[in-house]
């Protein structure tokens, strides 16, 4: 892959460097399970150069109207656009993807750059009314600071649009620290960001590894809100470290999501979604359906030709493919532990259940689109997120039960159920515990302008993207004016 660099440096006060104590670590390819080059290995000085980048040049960027930060968003998304073939080739190479499917990926990333390019002409406060004669109440947005953003692996070009472009909308300065599987995507997504005219210094990228970057960021005094997304237990430290300075922080968490198929569903459709839903990205979606729970009247003939569906798909990442690899051997070795538990504990493997062997994949971090059935609701594999292709069938008597199961997760991220009859539909919406609820689809639905997030084990009740995200990256304060009319 001739366009990813050999050495990923971190991006600090506008200049490429390597760690400040010239720590390096390999970059695997997912698919070939190669080196294909080195990043940087950060520690606590890269850290505070970093943040002292970004405080420096923070407060001329906040006293840049919005407007003129939004011409720059554009700006950005435009020089996005030019180079998105570059990145989607970055993307494809270090998380192991297909190039249609880093092309998507960078497509919604410009995506969301335009639409918080949009928000520096609105940067909404609000004006009500006082209980004082002659006086008027408002409410505006002002810039929280310095944001250190950590972002997850498995939407590389995505997760950096999300929190990097609402941060520098509302006027902050940024430190970013990529996951390290996937660093070369971000540092180029920088660049682009400094080319088409973001100030320099303003955002720094800070590459490594998550527990010798990540402690040292949360617990810097000059951060002054902390958005991550990842792991239940990396962000309950995170909550934890930034709680014991009282700053703010966004979690975007882990899911094991439900996909309920009721005894009316389309099953063409409902298997369609169930296998995009489960195996797309090879399962590592936060929103990934990994548990799917079918009414009796038709779980046999939804089981069969779900598992029929799951044994057809074609791993690799040439463009006829369907998923690639896992991010990493870790990871893969986790979902290979989690299944064969699973098996001894008497649970039937209806398709998959290992790594492929096929020539081509064996190097790889490739599991086999997995399905699984007959696990305890309380077993480990019903409850844990594997963030892989792995699914598993429950069966259940009716709608009733179907609810009961999907809320039976310590995790509340997203939900889909499958009907044709609207009470159902809309009782399950209500009903069920979580961010996201989808009718007659898979369990995504993140769309740039609307607000994600997830309850319980999920997130901390921030949403991003949407205008909601402008509420994590800006303070509201309220202004009240005395008008005094014996002057007029
Ligand atoms: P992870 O928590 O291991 O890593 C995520 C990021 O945190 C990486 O950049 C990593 O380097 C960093 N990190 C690791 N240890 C850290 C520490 N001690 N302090 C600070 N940072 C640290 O997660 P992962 O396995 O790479 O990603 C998968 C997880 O992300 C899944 O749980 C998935 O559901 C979740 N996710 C959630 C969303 C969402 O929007 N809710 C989106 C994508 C992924």
């Amino acid at each position: 892959m001739s366009a990813y660099p050999e050495f990923v440096p971190n991006l600090i006060a506008g200049a490429d460097c390597a760690a400040a104590d010239g720590g390096r670590v390999e970059i695997l390819s997912p698919h070939s399970g190669q080196p294909i080059g080195m990043l940087a290995r950060s520690g606590a000085a890269d850290v505070k150069r970093a943040v002292s980048s970004a405080r420096a040049a923070q407060p001329a960027w906040a006293a840049t109207p919005g407007v003129r930060r939004g011409e720059i968003l554009h700006a950005i998304a435009n020089a996005l656009e030019a180079r998105r073939e570059e990145l989607a080739a970055i993307v494809a190479a270090e998380a192991g993807k297909r190039l249609p499917d880093a092309l998507g990926e960078a497509g919604a990333a410009i995506q969301c750059a335009r639409f918080f390019a949009g928000e520096g002409q609105r940067l909404f406060g609000r004006t009500m009314t006082s209980g004082t004669p002659h006086r008027w109440a408002m409410t505006i947005r002002r810039p929280c600071g310095v944001v250190g953003l950590i972002i997850a692996a498995n939407t590389p070009a995505p997760n950096f649009a999300w929190k990097v472009f609402p941060a520098l909308i509302c006027g902050n300065g940024v430190v970013l620290k990529p996951a390290e599987h996937t660093p070369a995507s971000a540092w180029f997504m920088a660049k682009v960001c400094e080319d088409a005219g973001l100030p320099k210094g303003l955002l720094n990228v800070v590459q490594g590894l998550g527990a010798e970057v990540g402690p040292p960021l949360t617990a810097n005094p000059g951060v002054d809100v902390i958005s991550f997304t990842g792991s239940t237990r990396v962000g309950r430290e995170i909550a934890e470290t930034a709680g014991k300075d009282l700053k703010k922080v966004s979690l975007e968490l882990g899911g094991k999501n439900a996909l309920v198929v009721c005894d009316d569903a389309d099953l063409d459709n409902a298997v369609h979604w169930s296998r995009l839903a489960a195996f797309s990205n090879a399962g590592q979606r936060c929103a990934a359906s990994s548990r799917i729970i079918v009414f009796d009247k038709v779980y046999e003939a939804f089981a069969e030709r779900f598992a029929e569906a799951a044994k057809s798909l074609k791993l690799g990442v040439d463009d006829d493919c369907d998923l690639g690899p896992v991010i990493s051997a870790r990871q893969l070795g986790n979902m290979l532990a989690a299944v064969e538990r699973a098996r001894a504990a008497g649970v039937s493997v209806l398709a998959g259940g290992a790594r492929a062997s096929d020539p081509g994949l064996a190097e790889g971090f490739y599991m086999q689109p997995t399905v699984l059935a007959g696990a305890d609701p309380a077993a480990k594999i019903a409850e844990l997120e594997l963030f892989g292709p792995i699914a598993t069938l429950f069966r259940v008597g009716g709608f009733e039960e179907a609810l009961a199961m999907a809320n039976r997760s310590p995790y509340g991220l997203t939900a889909s159920i499958h009907t044709l009859d609207v009470d159902r539909a809309l009782s399950f919406a209500e009903r069920v515990e979580t961010g996201v609820v989808v009718v007659n689809a898979g369990t995504h639905g993140s769309e740039p302008h609307m607000p994600f997030g997830g309850v319980k084990a999920s997130g901390n009740g921030t949403r991003e993207p949407g205008t909601e995200a402008l509420d994590v990256y800006s303070e509201l304060k309220d202004v009240y004016v005395n008008v005094r009319p014996e002057r007029v």
